[in-house]
């Protein structure tokens, strides 16, 4: 039986490494039968939401999805779309592997990381008030009564929640995919000192939860130290354990140790739900011209294939991957080269190597 997948392609770049990722999964022979459904800035053009309810009805029903970037309109009274869909489908892990590969240039060979975010709480939980709002007048003299804190009157609020359930179930997470896919340690990224009730909390969960792994290396880093480490020494890191805002950043920095966002692909996994997605956003400075690299996307597409149990489709799109990266010749210009994403898909799917019916 075809398995059932919601194909979102999104703005920007997003149709364009859409498209290149559907014709390579479909090049594996994996049976899919896609569903398409738009979310983002069209359709908020067009129907006044950028997420309508049938796109997450979809999703409900097919449970497995793989997207491309949406925009996120700077201050405007929208929520991100991508914000919305994990809280709405409550995917709570975001799975960011970052993987030197040959032929791809950087400074350092040896880099295997896999960054483990908390994708539901945190400064993106989403609890925010505008300066000069009713709300924010009424937190300030909130603030004044439980903290003796007058914030300035044109102040305007985030709130970072964190709480032991949330946490204990990514920490959980976190040490069981360790388990799982044969890794060695987890590091935890925190700035408890001075966040001592939501990133101290984040901690001690951590070291709580690491006592009942006790065969997982867990350890745990200040996360500006862990940032400096990982810019000098990032091959000593393994699986970063991290709350949503930090994740979100070093995600972005170890996607550029082994080079760039074009190749950085993603995973949002909830008990019910997968969304797949690129690490990349909608790329308005290249959207159309035919250019952005499809990889992120495509790899994206092969977590989607292992999360469906065809872990041999997902292992010979991503050595087909390693293979056209490191012969070089089919390449776009984030990487140096001068292919269209057209090309490199096609690369990727003659590239396959499809075991036969016998194979
Ligand atoms: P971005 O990731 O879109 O682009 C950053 C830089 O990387 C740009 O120079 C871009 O050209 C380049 N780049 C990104 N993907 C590439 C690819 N596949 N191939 C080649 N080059 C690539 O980040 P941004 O400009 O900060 O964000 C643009 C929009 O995307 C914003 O509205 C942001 O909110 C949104 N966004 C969405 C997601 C998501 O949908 N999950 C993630 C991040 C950002």
């Amino acid at each position: 039986m075809a398995h059932l997948v919601t194909l979102i392609a999104g703005d920007g770049i997003g149709p364009e490494v859409a498209e290149a990722t559907r014709r390579v999964l479909d090049a594996t022979g994996v049976e899919i039968e896609w569903v398409l459904e738009d979310a983002g800035a069209a359709v908020l053009e067009r129907e006044g939401t950028p997420l309508p309810d049938r796109v997450l009805e979809q999703i409900r029903r097919s449970r497995v999805a793989i997207k491309g970037p949406i925009t996120t309109p700077v201050g405007g009274g929208f929520r991100s779309v991508n914000v919305a869909l994990r809280h709405e489908l409550d995917l709570f892990a975001a799975v960011r592997p970052s993987r030197s590969i040959p032929g791809v240039p950087t400074p350092h060979p040896g880099v295997d990381l896999v960054v483990i975010r908390e994708n539901t709480e945190d400064l993106y939980r989403g609890v925010e008030y505008e300066r000069g709002s009713p709300e924010a007048a009424a937190l300030r003299a909130e603030l004044r009564r439980l903290a003796g804190y007058t914030a300035r009157e044109d102040a305007g609020f985030t709130v970072k929640p964190i709480s032991v359930s949330g946490t204990r179930r990514i920490v959980r997470f976190a040490l069981e995919f360790v388990r799982a896919n044969g890794r060695r340690k987890v590091t935890l990224g925190h700035k408890s000192n001075i966040m001592r009730f939501s990133d101290g909390l984040f901690l001690s969960i951590g070291r709580s939860e690491s006592e009942d792994h006790r065969d997982v290396w867990f350890e745990d880093m200040e996360i500006d130290q862990l940032s400096m480490r990982l810019t000098r020494e990032p091959e000593a890191f393994d699986v970063l354990l991290l709350p949503n805002l930090y994740g979100d950043i070093l995600s972005d920095l170890c996607a550029g140790l082994v080079g760039g966002l074009g190749l950085a692909a993603g995973a949002n996994l909830g008990w019910e739900y997968a969304v797949f997605e690129p690490v990349h956003g909608s790329a308005p400075d290249i959207a159309g011209r035919g250019v952005a690299n499809p990889v992120a996307m495509i790899r994206s597409g092969a977590m989607l294939l292992r999360h469906l149990g065809e872990h041999g489709a997902a292992d010979v799109v991503e050595s087909a991957v390693d293979r056209v990266l490191a012969a070089g010749e089919v390449r776009t210009p984030d990487l140096g080269g001068t292919s269209s994403t057209d090309e490199v898909a096609a690369g990727v799917a003659k590239d396959l190597q499809v075991p036969g019916p016998s194979g």
